[in-house]
Parts: structure tokens; sequence; C-alpha cells
């Protein structure tokens, strides 16, 4: 049995989708690299296949769409990062689409049929060309990415200018997207897509936000020990807490190798029965201490580690990282559980 337990709400990410395709009028492309940042690619492609708001999915490299081909999602499944040499056999087999944007992925497609989108770089200074291509009837799409939709809306404003005169040297095009959660705050008037991860789960990409998105997760612990500490004992590794009156401490089994980084020793609270329960001391590989003075606290109780109340952009906060993350870095000693 699990001591790490993840719960992802998939009626409530279903209903994200929804309220997210309303607003923006448009399809979803949902993004699942990386295991969907933790929180199980194929259960969630499972659930999202059915729905006709979800035009289809976004992986990162091959091997990511072929577990989803394995897991019979039909839908198109776009390989982010492109196609390298080798690797025709593989996507042309699994039917994905490659997102071209170098002009060795085209050297590698120059024997093949396969549909292919078109990568721009607009701003991102990471992947896509920087000039427009020639037109190829294999172009089924056409997309940028952009750096910093919830942080910077003038730089925003110039990436969107940017990807509409890309879009002039191609000819009408089935599907064209540049949006991501943070992005669904801007128009973009010629997308018919937009590529959704974070806000699926409810994590809120930027504030203000337009679409009023509900909590999909949950993560909570188990207490393995519950002792009381007297006043001047150090708490955990490096004596970073001394406590200046007598504590009771709870001992929770998740630590940094499951993602619960470091960075938020002596930071934020554990759920303890509904109650905030604060974190003492260095966080360690596998165990948390916590705070739980005049609480009714027991071996083996679940603590909520993430919810509603505190999200992972909230944690993130604290931890002075972003959502992500922390999403992304939780163990594979996480069981992860879904509510349908
Ligand atoms: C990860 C990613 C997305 C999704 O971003 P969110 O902020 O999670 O919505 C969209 N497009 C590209 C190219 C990505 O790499």
């Amino acid at each position: 049995m699990a001591r790490l337990v993840l719960t992802v709400n998939l009626c409530t990410v279903a209903e994200n989708i929804r309220r997210i395709a309303r607003a923006t009028e448009r399809r979803l492309i949902a993004v699942l690299k990386a295991d969907a940042y933790g929180m199980g690619a194929t259960s969630l492609a499972r659930q999202l296949e059915a729905m006709t708001e979800v035009f289809g999915f976004a992986v990162s490299c091959p091997l990511e769409g072929v577990v989803l081909r394995k897991a019979k999602i039909v839908k198109p499944i776009l390989v982010l990062t492109g196609i390298l040499p080798g690797e025709l056999n593989l996507i042309e087999r699994w039917r994905l689409t490659p997102v071209v944007s170098d002009p060795a992925h085209l050297l590698t497609l120059k024997d093949s049929t396969l549909p292919y989108h078109v990568k721009y770089d607009t701003g991102m200074g990471r992947l896509g060309f920087l000039s427009p291509q020639n037109h190829d009837p294999r172009i089924c799409g056409v997309m940028s990415h952009l750096s910093s939709a919830g942080t910077d809306s003038d730089y925003t404003k110039e990436q969107i200018e940017r990807f509409e005169g890309f879009l002039g040297a191609h000819g009408p095009l089935p599907f064209v997207h540049l949006q991501n959660s943070a992005g669904i705050a801007f128009k973009v008037p010629r997308a018919n897509l937009v590529r959704v991860g974070l806000a699926m789960f409810g994590e809120q990409p930027a504030e203000p936000f337009p679409v009023q998105l509900s909590y999909a997760l949950e993560l909570k612990a188990r207490v393995v020990s519950v002792k009381t500490l007297a006043k001047g004992s150090s708490v955990s590794y490096n004596r970073s807490c001394v406590l200046s009156e007598d504590v009771q401490i709870a001992v929770v089994n998740i630590g940094y190798a499951d993602g619960l980084t470091r960075a938020l020793s002596n930071k934020g609270f554990l759920l303890v029965h509904g109650k905030p329960a604060r974190v003492l001391g260095d966080i360690t590989m596998d165990m948390v201490l916590i705070d739980t003075t005049g609480m009714d606290v027991r071996v083996g109780d679940w603590v909520v580690v993430v919810d509603a109340s505190q999200t992972f952009g909230a944690l993130a906060r604290l931890a002075g990282t972003i959502p992500y993350e922390l999403m992304c870095n939780l163990s594979s000693r996480t069981r992860r559980v879904y509510r349908r």
C-alpha cells in the first residue's frame, strides 16, 4: 500500500477543458508531455480522447507518443521537439505528427509523405524557424510558442504580431496554434487551436485569468511517527530549526525524493485534518517534520500536502519555483488515483 497518493479528479479536468474551449471558442491540444506533468498521460488521454473539445494531444518526444498509441489513443499526437535522424520509421509506424522546427528535421522527412506542423520562433528563442518556410503540401499546421504570456503582455502581443506575419507565408491551413495556458488571456484571431497543459488541472496560469477553473489535484502522505520535543531541541539536519518551546512533531513520509523540494524547508504548511501544520527544519529525502502541537494526530493519519487550499502553484511560489517543476518531480513511489 502506497504511503503517498496523488488523486486526479478527471471530471474536474474535463470540466476545465470545456470551460477553456467555451471561453476561447477553440478546440484544445491537451499537452501530456513528461507523463502529463507527472499526473499520468495514459489515464488522462483515455479520459479526454472522447471529448469533442479535444482535438488531440502533444508530447515532447516520440516515445511518449508511442506509449499513448499503445494505450489505444487514436486522435492526433504532436511531437513538439520534431524528428531526429533514425526516428522516421517509429514516427510513421505509430502515426505521430512531428513539429518541424529545424532544416535537419525536413531532411529526415525528405522521402516521406507524412503530414507535419511547422514551428516558428516568434520570440521564445528556443525551437522554431526564424524565417518563412516554403510552401509544402505536407504542412497541415503552423505554430509558435509564447515565452512570457503570464508575465509580459507587451512582449506577448509582439509575439502574436510576428506569428500573424509568418502565417502570411502560408495559404489556408487546417491547424493554427500559438497559445499555452497563460496565452489564453490573449486573443489570436487566426488560431483555431490552443495548447493547454497546466490549466487543465485547475492551476491558475496567470493573474488575472479569464477562465474560472476548478482544482483537480490532491496529494497526501502518511504520518509515520508523533512525539513531543522539548524546548531547545533542534529539528532535522543542520539544525536550521531550534525549538523555542515544547513542540509536538509529526514525521510525514514525503521528502525531496518525492518532489517536496528542499527549498520548502522551514516554509509552508501541510494540512492535518484540515488544520495547517507548519513545516519545521530541513526537508529530508523521505520525510518532512511538521508542528502538530495541540492537534489530535496519530501514526498512520493522512496529511494533505496539496489541494485546492494549497495548490502546487502556491507551494511553488514559496519555494521560488513554478508549479510545473513540483508536479513533474513527483516520485515513482507516488500512487496515482483517478476519480471519474
Ligand atoms: C508545455 C507546452 C505547452 C503547454 O503549456 P502550459 O503552460 O502547461 O499550458 C504548450 N506548448 C508547448 C510548445 C509546450 O512545450
